[in-house]
């Protein structure tokens, strides 16, 4: 799987599950912006991969500013001359049960999972129309894009409707080769899911040990988490695959929590 100098744009890529995909993106050969709301840590991503002999640039972009997204992507643009792959895998989690869930936090919520994947979308088509060669737009959803769990009603509301805007662009972008696909991750261990691990506790009264294995891992074949590795492996399928035989397709990479 090769993405030769292909111009790859990676929100959220500053930590975790987005930093991998940068890294995976890049020892494929692809150029890769890092676009994230923290700068420093986005350019410590780049400084990494350049360390490694790969190209990339950090951007700085908060994902639910159209004036922030259409400008970071003006500027890989400028720089690179396009744009073949999107991830939109910025994304932040905030549990509360749904009585005590706060309207602003909902909003926020649905802004940088919703409004996020949908203004990058929109900033990125013009460009993979404008190219002839079309490209892959990648969703980071969950497996709460396919079933739901307490605490969660914003996140799991936002993960279902990654699944109806893929499907739509998948559709729009057949004539152009644009795919669009959806990646639905278990649980994976970076700081979103550290800091849940605590706060699930005190919600549901148990220790940290049991949210980890009764409530994370309770469904996993084998009790363990999902790896970056594991979700960036798939996130370079989609990218390089060079059909449109895989669009609309959302793929579970969870370990065997969920099966469908
Ligand atoms: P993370 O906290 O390690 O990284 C998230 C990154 O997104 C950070 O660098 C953060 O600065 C950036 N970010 C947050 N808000 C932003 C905004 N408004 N604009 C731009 N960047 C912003 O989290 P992660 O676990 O790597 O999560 C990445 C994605 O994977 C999220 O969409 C998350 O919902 C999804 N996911 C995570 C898990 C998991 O278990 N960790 C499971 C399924 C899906």
């Amino acid at each position: 799987m090769k993405l030769d100098n292909k111009v790859c744009i990676v929100t959220g890529a500053a930590s975790g599950i987005g930093r991998e995909i940068a890294h995976v993106y890049a020892r494929a050969g692809g150029r890769v912006a890092i676009a994230d709301l923290r700068l420093e840590d986005a350019q410590k991503t780049v400084d990494e991969i350049v360390a490694a002999g790969g190209v990339a640039m950090a951007v700085a972009m908060d994902v639910t500013s159209e004036d922030q997204v259409n400008a970071g992507v003006a500027q890989v643009v400028a720089a690179w001359g396009g744009v073949d792959v999107l991830v939109s895998n910025a994304g932040i989690q905030i549990v509360n049960p749904i009585e005590k869930f706060a309207f602003s936090d909902w909003k926020k919520m649905l802004a940088i999972h919703l409004d996020g994947a949908f203004l990058t979308t929109r900033a990125c088509v013009p460009h993979m129309q404008a190219s002839g060669r079309g490209g892959a737009i990648i969703y980071m959803g969950s497996v709460h894009s396919k079933e739901a769990s307490v605490l969660k009603s914003a996140y799991v509301t936002a993960k279902h409707g990654l699944l109806g805007l893929c499907r739509t662009v998948a559709k729009e972008g057949g004539k152009h080769g644009i795919r669009a696909n959806v990646i639905c991750p278990g649980f994976v261990r970076t700081p979103l899911v550290e800091k849940q691990i605590p706060e699930q506790a005190k919600e549901l009264g148990i220790s940290e040990d049991d949210v980890v294995r009764k409530v994370m891992l309770k469904e996993t074949v084998d009790g363990e988490f999902t790896t970056v590795a594991d979700v960036a492996a798939v996130a370079l399928l989609f990218a390089a695959f060079e059909s449109n035989a895989l669009t609309g397709q959302s793929l579970l990479v969870s370990h065997g929590w969920h099966m469908d």
